[in-house]
């Protein structure tokens, strides 16, 4: 059993999740876990009990005996977990966005004197409209390039790449991104939200610096669920965040007059922690329980090699096809991706749309199965032919 969990056949866990309805009354196949993850029936049965054994049940002394208080760390050791991140090194809670943003800023008070953030150019556009938020904040200038041509130098503080590209799929070498940008001492931010839970990510022997992501696409937490930050050991005693929050507080109940800094990671705590949507993902994160990333990735490319191979040749797959250099999703152009998504929709394969003109398939292995990716191309094929969209 043991052996099986640790590299895990494709649709190895269906029964474990509760998928959306197609038109036609049946399970939909669901691609969209790049978007947001099905729904893990531990996912409900954590956020039920959170409801009616600890909100109702025991009100506000649940800070204190349901462990409300230590979430963000308890669960930024599970999803560290998952990331390469020894424990103690990331908090869950608040908005990628907003985890971001502190990240960002943190990293550039890391770089005093330097004069340059460098972004990926293709970055999601949270992504890079706070990048340049930030930039105007601290005076750096911003710099953009793709990831594969980024070469920091003496005046870069920070290096902002994703691990996967949200529109592609391309995976980057963060290992090669991570060394030039040390060579050069500028420091790393790197953005795992297309990359959590469906590859392995070795975030502590890779030395990122600092990391943000989301826990609602491949960790299933639910829409909306909270983002996790990653700060490395070695940083994180001389870390300056600009959102000192009270949680992030030494002694946020002394409630003092000014701010002093939580030891370690939990100076990236910012506000009162959404209890419910923490508890959800709590149980979400059972599904990897055991699971090796490096297996779940495995299973993922047999899936999406299955709907490649199944594609007719003339369709432009813009997904690279060597599989070190493909994420989770696979991304085809098309003319009218706003047209075919939702044809698809109607013969119950969900996947979604991106401008100008890609249509994006998730493979999340825990509950795709070869039939739904060999479904999917076969649908997909039968509308361009027909030009049915
Ligand atoms: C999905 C995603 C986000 C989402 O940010 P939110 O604040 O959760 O809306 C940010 N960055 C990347 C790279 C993403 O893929």
């Amino acid at each position: 059993m043991a052996g099986l969990r640790s590299a895990p056949p494709p649709g190895w866990l269906r029964d474990g999740f509760v998928l959306p309805r197609a038109p036609d009354g049946g399970d939909a196949v669901y691609l969209a876990g790049n978007s947001l993850g099905a729904q893990p029936r531990a996912a409900r049965r954590a956020l039920l009990a959170a409801v009616d054994e600890q909100w109702a049940a025991v009100g506000v002394a649940g800070w204190e005996e349901c462990g409300w208080w230590g979430a963000p760390q308890r669960l930024g050791d599970r999803v560290g977990a998952l990331v390469g991140a020894a424990a103690g090194q990331v908090v869950v809670g608040d908005s990628t966005s907003v985890q971001l943003f502190g990240a960002l800023i943190a990293a550039a008070r890391l770089r005093p004197g330097r004069t340059v953030l460098l972004s990926d150019a293709g970055h999601f556009p949270t992504d890079r409209y706070l990048a340049a938020s930030v930039a105007r904040l601290t005076g750096l200038e911003l710099a953009a390039t793709v990831p594969d041509a980024m070469a920091p130098d003496e005046r870069t503080a920070v290096v902002a790449v994703p691990a996967v590209d949200f529109r592609t799929g391309e995976r980057w070498d963060l290992a090669g991104i991570v060394a030039r940008a040390h060579a050069a001492g500028a420091v790393v931010v790197a953005d795992l939200s297309h990359a959590v839970g469906v590859l392995p990510v070795e975030l502590d022997a890779l030395g990122v610096d600092l990391a943000v992501g989301c826990t609602y696409k491949y960790l299933n937490g639910g829409p909306g669920a909270p983002a996790f930050a990653y700060v490395a050991q070695r940083h994180q005693d001389v870390l300056d965040p600009p959102l000192t929050g009270w949680t992030g507080h030494a002694d946020p109940f002394a409630m003092t007059e000014a701010w002093s800094p939580a030891p370690g990671v939990g100076r990236l705590r910012v506000g009162t922690p959404p209890m419910l949507a923490m508890l959800a993902l709590d149980g979400a994160l059972d599904v990897f329980d055991g699971v090796d990333l490096a297996g779940v990735h495995a299973a993922s490319l047999t899936l999406s090699d299955a709907f490649l191979d199944a594609l007719p040749e003339v369709v432009e797959v813009v997904t690279p096809r060597e599989h070190a250099r493909r994420g989770g999703h696979v991304a085809v152009r098309v003319g009218d991706a706003e047209g075919l998504c939702a044809a698809l929709a109607r013969r119950g394969v969900v996947v979604d749309a991106r401008p100008p003109d890609l249509l994006r398939f998730g493979f999340a292995a825990p509950y795709v199965t070869l039939a739904d990716a060999r479904t999917a191309a076969r649908e997909l094929a039968a509308l361009l032919r027909t030009g049915a969209a």
